[in-house]
Parts: structure tokens; sequence; C-alpha cells
């Protein structure tokens, strides 16, 4: 038997460790926690200060007794699951069932050999501040859900549940929603001129940004067509040639949230697919001949901090790979948050020099991908600046102004490892001030003011970080509880509410007005922090939150609206039996009208205000739920008529097959018959002197695309 006794959280991790260990240690796994509130009761004693009752959770008695047994044949334990508070409290919760004299806390934030073999080295005590930040969050949470959710089984439906945190961001999403759907679009339009340079064929577009050195505002393709006719009769020249030097720094190596939005856009991966991926290149990978070591740092940080290690192993790569020029006079330093551990460090790679070439035969492709970004934007931050030159010409003609930009790239610095949009060069015709053009072209350009857009996964990660309502180890639950529950919907990428979380959510609020409150949120989470640093108890925090929450609970208790009996109001849709005003109910297989005078039940459908296309049926087209949960669209005229369409039509001809509407997918407009591709814009060419003048108008009208 050997002396010592390693306990983590996953087998994954604790494979890694015994390779760097010996033969002294044996290294065990728990699978995660071992202990938590009753799943069958409140477990919180409110009259006795809060005082929570911890159960070893059912189905893991057999481990930690394995465990336990273990325990007492070793002379030491060493405790190192993860260095978070979740981490933390496995450990304290560990130290009270194996309850061995002689039992460590190690923390690392790599699974690499010197790494672990310097936190054996170095053992400490459980830091007790961290636990109690974590038992503070875990009874915050236990009494929203177990107080809220009853009353939301009887006044909506059954097994229906609350979340603290959960329950804002579906409140975030919905209130979107709503802008959107308020939303009214306005058209305005955009002139572009094409000069000549009067020697040469060098053309230079720009665009017109200023009539009477006012601000150019056009609002119609009357007025557009006017101003054409003006700006046709100036002479135009050169006003002003500026040049200015930009600079663009890399942003910080990734945190939690920031590597869950870069997976998120540049991947496609989501914020639990990411975290699953972050968790198996931290707990460790077999690496060829080195075998098996974990390829990067802990995963769930909101620090920007770096090791001087790891700063000179990025210095050093970069002297040898890049040369000099690649290395910044001085070590960057990123500034944390103040609400950040700074005792962690951001997500980086055990080594700069395990490169993606190196690993990439010993990855899958979403494992070898995610690793990639991570050390592109770890060495990236470790780089100089890009720095471009701008070029901004002023063309003057009459009273109109029209404005030309171009970029050089003097030096990539950073972008060399890591792209990002708006880098692209654009370089102009020699230019000097005073040079006259000869205009060649106008294009005006209608557009339509655009609503804000529904939150991708990615998107919502950012503005719960930016309000404070999330922290690394929860955004990716947030989301995927939402996603469980029937809250919020996963559309073409988009989240979107369901109806059941909309009405949850105007329950919610208005009876639950300051403990679902952002700012609300934000503070306890705050609190949770200052819990963590041990300035605080966290039985203060939950009973400032308890004195809100019970005055609030007592009324909804009496007042909350009871959609099970009522329903909902949904707009004007009549019984076909007996012409009574149908109301939305929710039930076990989802969401129904119910006729509140003879009973009778349909499929909730919701127009759209578009004509149905086909020819010879005067229905609407509607939007309906699939028998799966997913969106599409169907006729008002169902079962006689049979039309469906996955995505919304809209009432445009296909100009290729002559299909009687086209379809938005992926942002461009397309034939759901022939497939084909159809330009947003119709355009038409005049002739004004010799000027050539193209009139581009949408093809469809955004504002006459009914919501
Ligand atoms: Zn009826
Ligand atoms: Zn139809
Ligand atoms: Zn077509």
């Amino acid at each position: 038997m050997p002396k010592n006794l390693v306990i983590v959280e996953s087998p994954a991790k604790a494979k890694t460790i015994s390779k760097f260990l010996g033969k002294d240690f044996q290294v065990e796994s728990c699978y995660g926690h071992i202990k938590d509130l009753p799943k069958n009761k409140l477990g919180v004693d409110i009259k006795n200060n809060f005082k929570p009752t911890y159960e070893i959770i059912p189905g893991k008695k057999k481990i930690v007794g394995r465990l336990k047994k273990l325990s007492q044949k070793t002379e030491q334990v060493y405790l190192a699951t993860d260095l978070d508070r979740e981490g933390e409290t496995i450990s304290w919760h560990l130290s009270q069932e194996l309850n061995h004299k002689r039992a460590v806390r190690i923390i690392f934030n790599q699974i690499t050999k010197k790494a672990i073999q310097d936190a054996v080295k170095n053992p400490g005590q459980i830091n007790l501040n961290k636990v109690e930040a974590q038992q503070g969050r875990r009874i915050l949470d236990r009494l929203v859900g177990y107080k809220i959710s009853p009353l939301l089984w009887e006044k909506v439906r059954r097994g229906l549940s609350a979340g603290r945190v959960q329950s804002v961001a579906v409140k975030l999403i919905c209130e979107r929603e709503k802008e959107i759907e308020e939303f009214v679009p306005q058209e305005y339009w955009t002139i572009l001129a094409e000069f000549a340079l009067q020697r040469g064929k060098n053309l230079l577009e720009a665009r017109l940004v200023q009539i009477e050195e006012e601000k150019a505002k056009i609002a119609g393709e009357a007025q557009a067509r006017e101003l054409a006719q003006k700006i046709k009769d100036e002479k135009y020249f050169i006003k002003e040639l500026r040049e200015e030097e930009r600079r663009k720094f890399p942003h910080p190596p990734f945190t939690t949230s920031t590597l869950q939005q870069a997976a998120g856009s540049r991947l496609r991966l989501s914020a639990v697919r990411t975290m699953r991926i972050a968790q198996d290149l931290y707990e460790g990978q077999e690496i060829g001949e080195e075998g098996r070591v974990g390829l990067i740092t802990y995963m769930r940080t909101d620090s920007v901090r770096v090791s001087r290690e790891a700063q000179e192993e990025a210095r050093e790569y970069l002297k040898r790979e890049f040369g000099e020029d690649f290395l910044p006079p001085k070590i960057p330093y990123y500034k944390n948050k103040k609400s950040s551990q700074d005792a962690h460090e951001a997500i980086r790679p055990t080594s700069i020099w395990r490169t993606p070439e190196k690993v990439k035969g010993y990855l899958s492709r979403d494992h070898f991908k995610l690793y990639e970004l991570i050390w592109r934007r770890f060495l990236a931050s470790q780089m100089p600046e890009m720095v471009l030159r701008v070029i901004t010409v002023d063309i003057q003609g009459g009273s109109y102004l029209f404005k030309a930009e171009g970029k050089r790239v003097e030096f990539p610095g950073f972008t060399l490892v890591y792209k990002e949009r708006g880098e692209e060069e654009k370089i102009l015709p020699p230019l000097k001030q005073g040079m006259d053009l000869k205009l060649k072209q106008i294009t005006s350009r209608q557009h339509f003011t655009q609503p804000p857009p529904r939150y991708t996964e990615a998107t919502l990660v950012k503005v719960l970080e930016e309000k404070g309502i999330g922290r690394p180890s929860t955004y990716a639950p947030i989301i995927s509880t939402i996603k469980g529950r029937g809250y919020v919907r996963w559309e073409k990428g988009k989240l979107v509410p369901t109806s059941l979380g909309r009405v949850v959510n105007e329950l919610l609020t208005r009876n639950f007005s300051t403990i679902l409150n952002t700012g609300f949120t934000a503070r306890m989470e705050e609190g949770l922090d200052v819990v963590e640093q041990g300035g605080e108890k966290w039985t203060a925090l939950i009973g400032e939150f308890y004195e809100h929450f019970e005055k609030d609970l007592k009324k909804a208790e009496r007042k909350m609206r009871d959609i099970k009996k009522e329903g909902l109001k949904v707009g004007k849709v009549k019984c076909e039996k007996c012409g009574g005003e149908m109301v939305l109910k929710f039930g076990r297989y989802g969401e129904f009208l119910v006729c509140p005078k003879c009973k009778n039940t349909v499929s909730p459908v919701k127009s759209t205000g578009i004509k149905c296309p086909l020819p010879n049926c005067d229905g609407e087209i509607v939007e309906k739920l699939s028998r799966k949960g997913e969106l599409f669209y169907g006729c008002s005229k169902f079962p006689q008529c049979k039309f469906t369409s996955l995505y919304k039509p809209l009432n445009e001809r296909c100009p290729h097959c002559d299909n009687p509407y086209l379809v938005i997918i992926k942002g461009k407009l397309t034939c759901p018959k022939c497939k084909g591709k159809v330009e947003d814009y119709l355009t038409e060419d005049l002739k004004l002197g010799d000027v050539l003048y193209r009139i581009a108008r949408k093809r469809v009208r955004e504002d006459e695309v009914a919501k």
C-alpha cells in the first residue's frame, strides 16, 4: 500500500497526476461533489440562521466508503480538487468524511510534472472562506428554487422551476425580444461616388458625409435622386489629405467568459461544449512520446494575469521563431477587474513550445481547434501591437463633402498569430492635396435601421459578465439550464424565449421585482466575492436577501396570476366552435389554446402577417412548433393547404425560377426551390449627362415584412 493518498474529482485528472507522482502515491477520484443539500426537502433551517443540513449524495456512499477505507491505511492524504470554490468545497467535504489526522490541501492551476511536484512539496490548509462563499451561493439558489418553484406548479404548470440567476438571464432574453418586436425599421439612403484621377485610370470611391457642413441625412428615394442631380453638376477636388498612425493592441489572454465568447463566434462551439473540451485539455491528453499531460491552465477563471515563467517562455519562443522585432520592449501587463481573483491565472497553454502543429495528431478536431485558439490568443497577448497608417481624404464639390479612407499595415505585430476583424488593408491610389477629380458614377443605396440582435450564447455570456451576474463557474450552467427548462429556444444560433419562458418571466418579474433585479443579483454576486475574501459571513448576506424575498413570497402566494385557471390572453383568436376568445395554457406536452366557454382546444399559432405564397390560397403564414419543439412556418388554412417551410417565407418571386417566395438562410436571400442565391438589391442604371447613376433598392423592404 502506498504511503500517500491523493484525491481529485475526476478520473481523467487522476490518471494524469498519478504519472507525475511515482509509486509512493495512489491517486483516486471522488467523481465530483460528495455532499449536498438533501433532494427531497429544503435542508436550510431559516429560523436557525439558515443552518444547512448537508448529506452524502445518494449513490456516492460507496465511493466515500472506499476512499475512507483507503485513507485509513495511508500516512498522508492530499486533497487535490480544483482550485475554485466548488473544488475547495469538495475537499472540505472529503476532509469531514475521511476525518484523517494528516489530510492536507494542495492546489495548482496546471497539471504538469513541475506544477504537481511543487504543489505536493507545499501543502496547505482548506480555505474556509472559499467554502463559505460556495455555501452561500448554494443556499441562496436553494431558497429561490424551493420556495418559488411550487408557486409556478400551482399557477402555471407542474414540474416548472425558478432559479435565482437563471431567471435574470431569461429576463434579459425576454426584454430583448420585446425590443425587437416593438422596433420599427426606418428607411434611409446613402450616396457613394466614384471619382477618376485626372491622370491614369485609377478610381477613388468615397461616400457623401456632409451637405453644407451638416451631416448628410437622406430619408427616401426622391431626396436621393434630387441630390444626385445636383451632385453631378459640381467640380470636385481633394480638399484635405490626412495621414495618421493607428495602433491596435492585442487582447489579454482568455478568461472563461472571453474564451466562451471567442469559441462561440469563431468555432461555433456552445458554452457547455467549450467548457467540456477545455476541461479535457486541462485534465490531460496523451501527447505521443511525452505521454499524458495537462495542455492548458485551469479553465474557470476571471483573471488575465500570466505567471512570470509563462511570459519568459513566450518571449523565448518569440525571439526564436519571429525575431527581436516581435518582442515588445516592455513585458505586457494586463490589469484585472476589481472583483477578480488575482491569485488565479488566465487560460493559457501550459507550455508555448507545445505548438498546435505538435499536438494536432493527438487531439480530436474540436479539441485541437480550441487548443489552437487558446495558444494563439496567449502568444498574441505577449506580442507587440499592430501599426496601421490610415489616410483620410476629404473631397469637396460645391456644398458636398465626400470622404474616402485608406489603410496600410506598417507592422503586423500580434495579428500574425491572432487575426481580428477590421484589419484588412485598403490601398488608395497616389493622391495630392488640391488635386482635381472627375466624377464618374453616383450610387444611391436604400437601407433600413436594424433592431438590436437576439442574443447568441456568446453575447449572452458577455452581457452576464458586464452586468456582474455571472461568474466563471456559472455562465455555461446558466445557459444549459434555461434551455433545458424550456424557457428559451435555440433558433438558428440565437436564443429566443418560448411562450412559457415569457409567461414565467412576467409572473416572476412582477412578483419578485427586488430579488430578480439585475442590480440586486449583481450585488449578491459581489457579496459572495466579499465572503470569499473573508470580509463578511454568508449568513449576513442571506439575511439581507431573505428579508426582501420573504415579503415578495408572501405577496406572490396571494397575488400571482393563476395561468392554470385563467389562461393567457393572446390577442384575438376565436374559437371555431362557439366564437369565444381562446386563451393560452401550458400542459405536460407543451402549450395549447383553449376556449374558456366550450373547452375546445387547438395548437397555438402565431400570425406573421405574410400571405400564403401558394397560388389559389388566401391563407396566412403562421409560426408553429413541431412535436420536437422546433419552429416552422405553415399556412393558416391547414389542413386544406399543406404549405410548410423551415424558414420564414417572404412574398418575393425568385428571379431565377419564378418560385412565388424567397427565404433568408444565413443572412442571405435564397430561393427554397432552385436554391439560387438572390441579391439583396435590385439595381437600376440611369445616365445623368456623362455620369452613371445607379439606384440600388432593397428587394425586400424591412418595414413591410410584418413581424
Ligand atoms: Zn368555444
Ligand atoms: Zn396556404
Ligand atoms: Zn428559384
